[in-house]
């Protein structure tokens, strides 16, 4: 079955919205296959978000990413990827369709949208890339 990995960043951990947020993906019908709490390092957030290296918010997001406990898991079943991303909503949590994780618990808009309480890996090659990077023990 496909996985990804789903992180709640640290403004909604700090916020208390871990359990709700994580509530909304195993109601939808999908399986936590397995769950950790850390406050990632800068290799680690360096790798995971390689992609993004020397864009204007790269800075802002790993010293973000970086600022407390981040939770991360893995969820498991048929289309997950794209389920997990259609519960996510839209990357601005100002625009994120009402009834999305984003769009009912968020508001931040501009440099601060890397507040937007959670990531989830975008295809089946990132989704293994990104756990062997969150879950390498
Ligand atoms: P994620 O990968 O976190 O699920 P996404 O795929 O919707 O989000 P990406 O374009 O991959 O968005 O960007 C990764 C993360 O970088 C975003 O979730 C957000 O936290 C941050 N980010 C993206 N664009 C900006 C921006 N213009 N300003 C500030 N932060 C940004």
């Amino acid at each position: 079955t496909e996985r990804t990995l789903v992180l709640v960043k640290p403004d909604g951990v700090s916020r208390g919205l871990t359990g709700a947020i994580l509530a909304r993906v195993e109601a939808k019908g999908y399986r936590l296959a397995a769950l950790e709490q850390l406050t990632p390092g800068r290799e680690l957030l360096a790798e995971h978000y390689a992609e993004h290296e020397g864009k204007p918010f790269y800075e802002p997001l790993l010293e973000f990413m970086a600022s407390g406990p981040v939770v991360a898991a893995i969820f498991e079943g048929e289309r997950v990827i794209e389920a997990f991303r259609s519960l996510a909503g839209a990357t601005d949590p100002t625009v994120a369709a009402p009834g999305t994780i984003r769009g009912d618990f968020g508001r931040d808009w501009g440099l601060k949208v890397q507040q937007n309480l959670v990531h989830g890996s975008d295809s089946p090659e990132s989704a293994e890339r990104e756990i062997a990077i969150w879950f390498s023990a």
